[in-house]
């Protein structure tokens, strides 16, 4: 049977994955080594040096590529390196277009770092995928989404889009940390890259920070295998070992997550010292039906403004939260509450937050696989006051 043909659930476990001919261990062992003995000068084994590869990593990047229908993965030691691994296919005077809802670290990054070198970005609402062709002409190189948006959980049309990258042979990158390719796999509707934080739930359990990108095109995969080797910003062996492991449950994982943010959602929604909620599920949001369409379930995370809109109100909820954390990240198998504000989205300017409706009483929950009866409870608790 070719491991190529398996469903999702089994990729998780088998995908991409070379069998231990050493010893025939299961699972990929942890080659925690800086370099490999070569037997003559240029005769190896396959690996010579941790950056340019290492057979723990090579297991990551294989399972990276088999789950998101990819043929080539690759991993980095964060989220933003592998933003920047893509920011570094192009060259001053290029352009690229954004949609404007957007994780704030991708944006400080496009900003504060790659328009001071000479690339162009153009802000848009990728909800309206019409508003992106007024914007292309020949020097964009690249098209960046993300879907759901953090945090306002916006859901971008992915194919649409892509229907528009193909016809102009722009790249089209899409951030699917928020989604995982447990729930949308942007390579088969048209995408080029697909980019992920395995900080969230790739890794799933708050225990490692990591970047993926993966692709279907050998030249794009070269390109990038020269960007990750000359430029060196990988993970480490345990953390790719961290990784695949968390990779094996994603299924069972978000499963409970999405299960977990619709009685949460719900919840609030009902809830009248809350006036708003964002969360693709409700058949309240205005992308209930793109969602349904494009995504397996709604995902983990739902954000939500505490009527009054003010930051006092805020901090008075996450105080008197027990079972939800205050800290920064998601996806991780424990609730999690964020303020964007001064978190995620601390990056960007008040007028920039303002603009994309990052307001000053806008929560985000990452719910996490508790038993959804405590996590209601606390949520209720807090909001008594
Ligand atoms: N993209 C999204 C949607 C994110 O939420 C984050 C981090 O929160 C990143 C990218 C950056 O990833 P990292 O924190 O792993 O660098």
């Amino acid at each position: 049977m070719s491991k190529d043909n398996l469903r999702f659930d089994s990729k998780l476990i088998h995908g991409g994955q070379i069998p231990d001919k050493a010893y025939g261990a299961v699972v990929p062992p942890i080659y925690q080594t800086s370099t490999f003995k070569q037997d003559s000068l240029g005769v190896h084994k396959g690996y010579e040096y941790s950056r340019s590869g290492n057979p723990t990593r090579a297991a990551l990047e294989g399972s990276l590529a088999s789950i998101e229908s990819g043929n080539f993965g690759f991993a980095f030691a964060s989220g933003l390196a592998a933003i920047d691994a893509v920011m570094k296919l192009l060259n001053p005077g290029d352009e690229v277009i954004s949609a404007d809802n957007l994780y704030g670290g991708t944006h400080r990054m496009f900003t504060q770092i790659y328009q001071d070198k000479g690339v162009k970005f153009h802000f848009v609402d990728a909800g309206n995928p019409e508003n992106i062709r007024p914007l292309v002409n020949a020097k964009t190189r690249i098209i960046w989404i993300e879907s759901p948006t953090n945090p306002l959980l916006q859901v971008v049309d992915i194919k649409k889009i892509a229907e528009e990258s193909k016809q102009h042979k722009i790249l089209l990158v899409v951030d699917n940390t928020f989604a995982s390719p447990y729930l949308q796999r942007p390579l088969e509707m048209g995408a080029d890259i697909v980019m992920h934080s395995a900080t969230k739930y790739i890794g799933g359990h708050s225990d490692l920070v990591m970047g993926a990108l993966i692709v279907s095109d050998k030249e794009l995969a070269d390109r990038l295998y020269f960007i990750q080797k000359a430029t060196g910003a990988i993970p480490g062996p345990m953390d790719c070992f961290l990784a695949l492991r968390g990779i094996k449950t994603l299924a069972l994982r978000m499963e409970r997550h999405c299960e977990n943010a619709a009685v949460v959602a719900a919840f609030l929604e009902s809830h009248p010292r809350v006036e708003k909620v964002y969360w693709p599920g409700l058949k309240s949001n205005p992308d209930y039906a793109l969602a349904t369409a494009q995504m397996k379930h709604y995902g983990g995370v739902v954000s939500f403004v505490i009527k009054g809109n003010d930051r006092e109100e805020v901090v008075g909820f996450v105080e008197k939260l027990e079972l939800f954390s205050l800290a920064e990240s998601l996806g991780g198998v424990e609730s999690l509450v964020a303020y964007p504000t001064s978190m995620s989205h601390g990056g960007m300017t008040q007028d920039e937050r303002e603009r994309m409706g990052v307001t000053d009483g806008l929560i985000r929950l990452s719910v996490g696989i508790e038993d959804s009866e405590d996590l209601v409870a606390d949520l209720a608790n807090a909001l008594k006051s």
